[in-house]
């Protein structure tokens, strides 16, 4: 502030957020706006529907390619409504650098694909999500790329592996559909003995409530499509970290083209505005909702780490800041009772997606288990009559009034 140089930099760019102590709400609406030039000062970010940007020298064009300057070139590599959704992901994050994908899957599959050779090892846990779990047991195999997948919650066996020797640990906290949590500081710090890179799919929690570089990972991850977003209307993804790593999967990405739409990144723009509001009316929603649930006579178990039952309640404590709007929870009479009860909820949506404003539900057999026997559920500990409950955000005495009302079917 003293260098005159420095504040006049600052003058000319007002809104700049990059001081400490500001607000999550505030980073969710302006993060990532004010660094962009407004087209005829809208206020609102413009949706760029454009695939290239035209120079009228070669010279400028060159610098912009060489990144030499700042631009644009093709935006199968950058767009400016694409950008924008990156930088405000990385304000909240607390990180370097963002880059974006066409969905949730892409972000994963291209991380794991710019820092994996034939010969290297990945730790991760059984319980990632069904589409890494996938990458896992049917992809990186065939590429002589080994990989372990440990029991979630059994930190001490993830650090035997870890010490083993690995290029990547792989975690996501909480977890889908059993809600775990993993001990991202402690996994992180055995990680960073043996030189692996930490990788934390931080979907479920959303940065609202956990921010995993600051507990030690190098790159964090969402599918954009859920919590980001909020009203399940865009696919995509988005990773965050350092300058160094990001620029690596950049490079990948803008390569093999998993490049996120502008119209998708708008709509992201525009959910992110109220995505603090709407995660802690989630987190409330969640937890009364979870403690509601426990005392019901044909619920057997309520996963939800806001719980005191919940069995690493101390970990999810010290790590994020609101326990987050999915819960699963197992009714008696396993499948069948499922089918009688579920389709008798008037607020909540049966479908395979979460995090939006609208309260969804359903099963781990038509969701993230789908593709599993029913021995393969069993041992991975997922009940036949399990239910995963993503809250909404709606009145919470509506969503209990429902719930009360549908499980009445089956007393
Ligand atoms: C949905 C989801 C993904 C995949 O994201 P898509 O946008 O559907 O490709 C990855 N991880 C978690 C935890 C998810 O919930």
């Amino acid at each position: 502030m003293s260098d005159p140089k420095s504040s006049n930099q600052e003058s000319s760019i007002p809104r700049r957020l990059n001081e400490k102590n500001v607000g999550q709400s505030t980073l969710s609406i302006w993060g990532g706006e004010q660094e962009h030039e407004l087209y005829e000062r809208a206020t609102q970010v413009p949706v760029v529907h454009s695939v290239s940007y035209t120079y009228k020298d070669i010279d400028t064009w060159q610098n912009v390619a060489l990144e030499k300057e700042p631009g644009h070139i093709y935006s199968r590599n950058t767009n400016p409504t694409v950008r924008a959704f990156e930088d405000k992901v990385k304000e909240l994050e607390g990180a370097e650098a963002a880059t974006s994908f066409s969905s949730g899957m892409a972000a994963i599959s291209n991380v794991l694909g710019t820092f994996l050779k034939p010969g290297d090892r990945v730790v991760s846990i059984k319980d990632s999500y069904g589409g890494t779990n996938k990458i896992f047991n049917d992809f990186l195999p065939p590429l002589n790329i080994e990989v372990t997948l440990c029991n979630t919650v059994d930190y001490e066996a993830i650090e035997a592996e870890i010490i083993k020797g690995c290029k990547i640990l792989y975690l996501e906290t909480p977890t889908n559909p059993t809600i775990k949590i993993m001990d991202i500081k402690r996994l992180a710090a055995a990680a960073k003995k043996v030189d692996a890179l930490v990788v934390v799919d931080n979907t479920f929690a959303t940065p609202i409530n956990q921010n995993p570089l600051a507990l030690g990972a190098d790159i964090v991850l969402h599918s954009a499509s859920k919590y980001l977003g909020g009203h399940a209307d865009a696919l995509g993804g988005v990773i965050c970290g350092s300058k160094v790593l990001v620029k690596q999967v950049y490079h990948y990405r803008e390569i093999n083209g998993a490049t996120l739409s502008p119209m998708d990144a708008y709509s992201f723009i525009r959910g992110m505005k109220t995505l603090k509001l709407r995660v802690e009316r989630q987190n409330d929603n969640a937890m009364t909702m979870a403690l509601w649930l426990e005392k019901h006579p044909m619920v057997e178990q309520v996963n939800y780490p806001g719980l005191e039952s919940h069995a690493n309640h101390d970990v999810a404590k010290s790590q994020m800041r609101g326990y987050g709007g999915m819960l699963s929870f197992s009714v008696k009479g396993g499948l069948d009772a499922i089918k009688i009860f579920l389709p008798k909820l008037k607020y909540a949506h049966m479908a395979a997606n979460l995090g939006c404003v609208e309260t969804v539900v359903g099963p781990p057999v038509t969701t993230s288990h789908v593709e599993c026997s029913v021995e393969e559920r069993a041992a991975a500990g997922i009940p036949e009559g399990l239910v995963r409950y993503s809250a909404g955000i709606e009145d919470i005495a509506d969503l209990i009034t429902d719930m009360e009302q549908a499980l009445e079917y089956l007393c």
